[in-house]
């Protein structure tokens, strides 16, 4: 998928016709460049990105298939926002912490949910955060990966009613553009109209390897048996 979707466009456009052109590789998004510049014609990488690859893009797959690795490395080439929709309900448990609310009320975290508001931007800190996340004015980024939140967000994340309300937020997201988003039911149910829906698999080993790494990475100790 990711060759493909970096491939310039069958169709190119006019100025592309006749031209001189130099090239040049940028991994594997191949790019051709006019030699004498005319005034229709992309100067950039991301002009040219723009050009041929798709507003919104969703990832969706297991876990440990590698999606918010593939998701972030897309989204830095193309200048794009990524987005982990997890953090929603992060973000959701988080604020229900803070308020007493316990994550397995269906009525009061989905109350929670309706009156929050959650958004994300690429990172506003240069501190090895992957993007900001926003919730109720407040910068929560790092909050969200605290071992409290790591227990609870499973039972806030199961409640039909909280699914929707986030749904509909993280739809919203999408539909601004520039978007990598990634995460369960995103191409499926969220995002049905994406013109790029990239659905990732790996191997049951690559998986838990991976998942093993993060879990080492945030000082847990794990033994791949
Ligand atoms: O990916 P991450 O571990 O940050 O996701 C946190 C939790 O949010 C998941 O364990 C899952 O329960 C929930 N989630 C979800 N639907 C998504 C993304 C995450 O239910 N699209």
């Amino acid at each position: 998928h990711f060759g493909r979707l970096c491939r310039l466009p069958a169709l190119a456009p006019p100025c592309y016709n006749n031209a001189k052109y130099d090239e040049f590789a940028c991994d594997r998004v191949r790019i051709r460049r006019q030699a004498v510049p005319s005034p229709e014609f992309p100067h950039s990488i991301s002009e040219i990105v723009s050009m041929t690859i798709p507003d919104t893009i969703t990832i969706d797959g297991p876990a440990g298939a590698g999606k918010s690795t593939l998701g972030e490395l897309l989204a830095q080439r193309l200048g794009y926002l990524y987005f982990d929709t997890g953090v929603m309900y992060r973000a959701l448990t988080w604020a229900a912490l803070g308020h007493s609310v316990d994550p397995g009320d269906e009525p009061a975290t989905a109350a929670l949910a309706r009156d929050l508001e959650i958004d994300i931007e690429p990172p506003t800190v240069a501190d090895g955060r992957q993007y900001t996340i926003w919730v109720d004015g407040q910068d929560v980024t790092w909050n969200l990966r605290r071992p409290e939140v790591d227990q609870q967000v499973s039972r806030a994340a199961r409640h039909p009613a909280v699914r929707e309300i986030l749904r509909a937020r993280q739809r919203a997201i999408g539909l601004r553009g520039k978007v990598v988003m990634v995460g369960r039911d995103i191409g499926a149910i969220v995002l049905p109209e994406a013109r790029l829906k990239i659905y990732l698999q790996a191997s049951l080993h690559a998986r838990a390897a991976r998942r093993a790494a993060e879990l080492r990475s945030r000082g847990f100790a794990v033994d791949l048996a």
